[in-house]
């Protein structure tokens, strides 16, 4: 990458700036791309990110952590570069980091999707000599629907249950995805009954709506009393829920998770699942090749998940851009191994 970034211990480093992007341990000057654990680690001594997402990183770090943040496209002098934070689309707050250095320019697209969601804002492609692009979902199977579509399939599940005296528990993780159903459900006009959730997507609404993002009524679970009435509802659960004593108030239920994992065909079967929603994050196949071509970059670096594959793609569509893959720690975060592990 020009050595502009380079691949240290602590993760992407900038040495003409001093800052790395979404470290994996303590530095003196971290750049956030996401509040998700994995991008978002504490012990760090300064961290600086999107503003946006600032309630949810004052949610997820320490309580004294060093927190500076930019507007969507402000830009600011580091050491020897320039640092802007634009739109990636993923959750609230999230950012491609774009590095400006001697007339280069370097993307870091962190966790990236191009579908619409109402609980964050539009990924923005930015212009770029070279892109550092994920590919979680970098294989061709990998097509999303519509998420109105899914949504549309998710409100009609809930009301089938409803008319059948059920609870209906939703398996989502508890930072963006669980935002992005409510948020969703909502706009699609009248829901057909309440929804409620965990303490763990509770205290992420918060943060949301701190920043200005308009939920519907979520009641916390806790807060009922051990006999209350949950046929009808919609309950919102982290993965972690899943299989958990946590459940038994809810009967009886039925269960789904929305994930992109949900693709994969045995998932639902396996996690023993009523419904598998396929509701992604993540950019898809189109959409990753999409963002790679909007940027322009002469280089794409390929991290995480179908690095290889989307890689070769790359070079055999691509005639004349330079395609390579970039190893990183912590590989398949999002995978479906981690798919009932906490939210990231
Ligand atoms: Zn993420
Ligand atoms: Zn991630």
């Amino acid at each position: 990458m020009n050595d502009v970034l380079v691949m240290t211990e602590a993760g992407l480093h900038c040495p003409a700036s001093g800052f790395h992007i979404d470290p994996w341990q303590g530095v003196d000057r971290a750049l956030i791309t996401h509040a998700h654990a994995d991008h978002a680690r504490a012990g760090s001594r300064a961290y600086l990110a999107a503003d946006r997402g600032l309630p949810l990183l004052r949610a997820r770090l320490p309580a004294d952590a060093t927190i500076d943040t930019l507007r969507y496209g402000e830009r600011r002098r580091v050491g020897d570069v320039d640092v802007s934070f634009h739109p990636a689309g993923h959750v609230l707050g999230s950012a491609q980091i774009r590095i400006g250095h001697r007339g280069r320019v370097i993307v870091v697209s962190g966790d990236y999707k191009l579908a619409p969601d109402p609980s964050c804002d539009p990924f923005e492609p930015v212009r770029c000599d070279t892109l550092v692009t994920e590919s979680t979902f970098g294989l061709p199977v990998y097509r999303w629907q519509p998420p109105q579509d899914v949504m549309r399939a998710l409100r009609d599940w809930w009301s089938a249950n409803r008319d059948e005296g059920t609870a209906s528990v939703v398996f989502a993780y508890a930072l963006g995805k669980a935002q992005r159903i409510a948020a969703g459900l909502a706009a699609l006009g009248a829901l057909p009954g309440p929804i409620a959730c965990h303490g763990a997507v509770a205290r992420i609404n918060e943060a949301y709506r701190d920043a200005g993002v308009a939920l519907p009524p979520m009641a916390r679970v806790a807060d009922s009393g051990r006999d209350a009435e949950w046929r009808g509802a919609l309950v919102l659960a982290p993965p972690s829920a899943q299989g958990s004593a946590w459940l038994a108030r809810f009967a009886p239920f039925r269960t789904a998770a929305a994930s992109g994992w949900m693709a994969i065909r045995g998932t639902r079967r396996r996690a023993n699942l009523d419904r598998g929603f396929v509701l992604s994050d993540h950019a898809d196949w189109p959409a990753l090749n999409a963002a790679v071509d909007a940027s322009g970059a002469a280089n794409v670096v390929v991290t995480h998940g179908y690095r290889d594959e989307f890689v070769r793609w790359l070079a055999e569509t691509r005639p004349g851009l330079a395609a390579s893959a970039l190893a990183t720690r912590f590989e398949g975060e999002h995978g479906a191994a981690g798919e009932r592990a906490d939210p990231p």
